[in-house]
């Protein structure tokens, strides 16, 4: 008896498979500005299919370890990671997945584009990155941190190195047991000590713990209640031999997680351990911890985008060497709708992360509207992506019907790993809250109903149903937006803050998707506006459109 064996699907070159990516290189850079990303994404991309892959499944399959004490009691609190970890940790570095944007040919090539291209390098290398993606989200928000402080130049220098054997990442450890949403509840003290400081407190989730240093959150002695007192800190991770702990560090244990399995992620102690202020200890120090989890929060959103593209990647290979009743199941209207519908999220997706990263990259060059735009956009993009992630990879794993429920396929992981993206950098519910908070400061949602506003009028959408989406969509936006920033604390407000955020990013990404749309259009290409009437139809209209799906999913793809 022949048995049947199915095979499994394959990964296509990430880059030159991803139109949308291409097309929003070209519409942002400019056709020189991406041809002169070109050979690194495709660098990348290259590697991604074979030894990131090949490293990422090592990774994965052998989770870190922590060894407290040595075989004669000397306390170690050494972490092993796998050789596919180490393999991850050197193509950050040589590809400058952190360091792109600080680098001074970045910078005169690109401008703030330069973050542009490197939220395409995170989209190509992240889903394949064994979650190296996480340490490299927390080095560039400290690297964010340094830039702008001024603080620890040799650290900055470590943290944006493309060498190997320079380079080094950073932890973030914010998060107590009492409360990581609540920060404000932080009991880690710091007290001046001949002329430094000493940190003393537990924290609850410290991810990367392997990494050469972190920023701490802790309140100064003398420093007032509530979460605004709160300084950042810069904790050496090692001592001077680079192998053993800082003297009073303890690693208490590694999190055994549902997802991100590669990662270590520890439970801290320091008692009195030596640290650096990176802001005024006699000062308020949040504002400024804020400049790192604005780029960590944006690093979350890549990471969303980049998994639910490869997901894609993933059920669109096994769709067409699948056979199912009826023929091969990409060919089956009701399997095409259904990737279809994740095709559109996933453009959503990728069009709100690559918002966040070309306003962060304008913000950081002094343009001061992209700054107060991005006040209100980063926190949507995070939640909005979040959420869509997680939907989208239990999509995924359906996709492959028992397969995908089976370990050793490696796509159980993509639910599980999608899983963490709306609970850390602030979960949905914290994250809707800041809206409010955005929503009644500064510019609040002018500039997204701005957006928003001039997309629809640029009428590149021609579908039925498209137009009159919208204009209710910012109506109702509008009228809810000025009820939430007149009383933020209202219980009744605060109860919708969710539903509101989320139809604000919906609402944020119909007019980026817009946007690029008329910019394709003028170039001949329809697709752009296929996928932005469905994403409007579907998440503004609430509509079904199914049969649509179906019909142009090749264009979709
Ligand atoms: C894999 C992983 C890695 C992590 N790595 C790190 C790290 O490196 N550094 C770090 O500092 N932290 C890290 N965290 C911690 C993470 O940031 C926190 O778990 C998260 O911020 C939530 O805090 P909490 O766990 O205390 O939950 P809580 O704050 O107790 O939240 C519990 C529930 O209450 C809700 N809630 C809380 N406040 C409000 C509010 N105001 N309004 C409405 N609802 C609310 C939340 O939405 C949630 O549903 C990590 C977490 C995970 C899962």
């Amino acid at each position: 008896m022949t048995r049947f064996v199915q095979t499994g699907p394959s990964l296509r070159d990430p880059y030159t498979a991803d139109p949308q990516l291409r097309g929003w290189l070209d519409r942002l850079l400019g056709e020189d500005g991406h041809a002169a990303a070109k050979q690194r994404l495709a660098d990348l991309s290259a590697e991604v299919v074979g030894p990131l892959r090949a490293a990422h499944h090592d990774a994965e399959t052998h989770p870190p370890t922590l060894t407290r004490f040595d075989a004669w009691g000397r306390r170690v609190e050494r972490v092993d990671t796998s050789a596919g970890w180490q393999a991850q940790r050197a193509a950050a570095a040589r590809h400058a997945v952190v360091a792109l944007p600080y680098l001074p040919d970045a910078h005169a090539t690109w401008g703030p584009g330069a973050r542009v291209v490197q939220h395409a390098l995170l989209h190509l290398w992240g889903p394949e990155s064994a979650t190296f993606s996480c340490p490299v989200a927390m080095a560039d928000g400290a690297a964010a941190l340094l830039t702008q402080t001024g603080a620890q130049p040799q650290w900055l220098a470590r943290l944006v190195s493309t060498a190997p054997a320079v380079a080094v990442t950073s932890g973030q450890w914010m998060t107590e047991s009492q409360g990581g949403s609540d920060i404000a509840r932080s009991t880690t003290a710091a007290r001046p000590d001949a002329g430094g400081w000493r940190l003393t407190g537990d924290k609850w989730f410290c991810s990367a713990i392997d990494s050469a240093m972190a920023v701490a959150l802790a309140r100064p002695e003398g420093a007032g209640p509530g979460s605004r007192n709160l300084v950042p800190y810069l904790v050496p991770r090692y001592a001077a031999d680079g192998a053993s702990p800082a003297a009073g560090l303890q690693v208490l244990r590694l999190k055994d997680k549902l997802g991100t399995r590669s990662v270590p992620t520890g439970e801290v102690r320091l008692d009195g351990v030596e640290a650096f202020p990176l802001a005024d200890p006699a000062a308020p120090g949040l504002a400024t911890m804020m400049t790192l989890v604005v780029v960590t929060r944006l690093h979350n959103a890549a990471a969303a985008a980049g998994g639910m593209r490869r997901g894609l990647e993933y059920a669109l290979g096994y769709a067409a060497e699948r056979t199912i009743a009826g023929g091969v199941l990409a060919d089956n209207p009701l399997h095409r709708a259904t990737l279809g519908g994740l095709a559109v999220d996933a453009a959503g997706a990728f069009a709100l992360a690559m918002h966040g990263f070309a306003l962060l990259g304008r913000a950081e060059h002094g343009d001061a509207e992209a700054a107060a735009e991005l006040r209100l956009a980063a926190p949507l993009a995070k939640l909005t992506t979040g959420r869509l992630a997680v939907a989208s990879a239990s999509e995924y794993l359906e996709c492959f019907g028992g397969a995908g429920y089976v370990e050793d396929t490696g796509i159980p992981r993509l639910l599980r790993d999608a899983q963490v993206l709306p609970i850390w950098e602030g979960t949905t519910n914290v994250l809707s809250v800041d809206v409010l908070r955005a929503l009644s400061g500064g510019d609040g949602i002018a500039p997204l109903l701005h957006r928003l506003t001039a997309a629809a009028d640029a009428g590149t959408h021609r579908r039925p149903g498209v137009a009159e989406a919208l204009s209710a969509a910012a109506a109702r936006l509008a009228a809810d937006a000025a009820t939430a920033a007149a009383d933020p604390r209202s219980p009744r407000v605060v109860a919708g803050a969710r539903e509101l955020a989320l139809r604000l990013g919906h609402a944020l990404t119909a007019a980026l998707l817009l946007e690029h749309a008329a910019w394709a259009a003028e170039r001949g290409d329809e697709r752009p506006a296929l996928l932005a009437s469905l994403w409007i139809l579907r998440r503004l209209g609430q509509a079904d459109v199914s049969a649509e799906l179906h019909e142009h999913f090749n264009q979709l793809i």
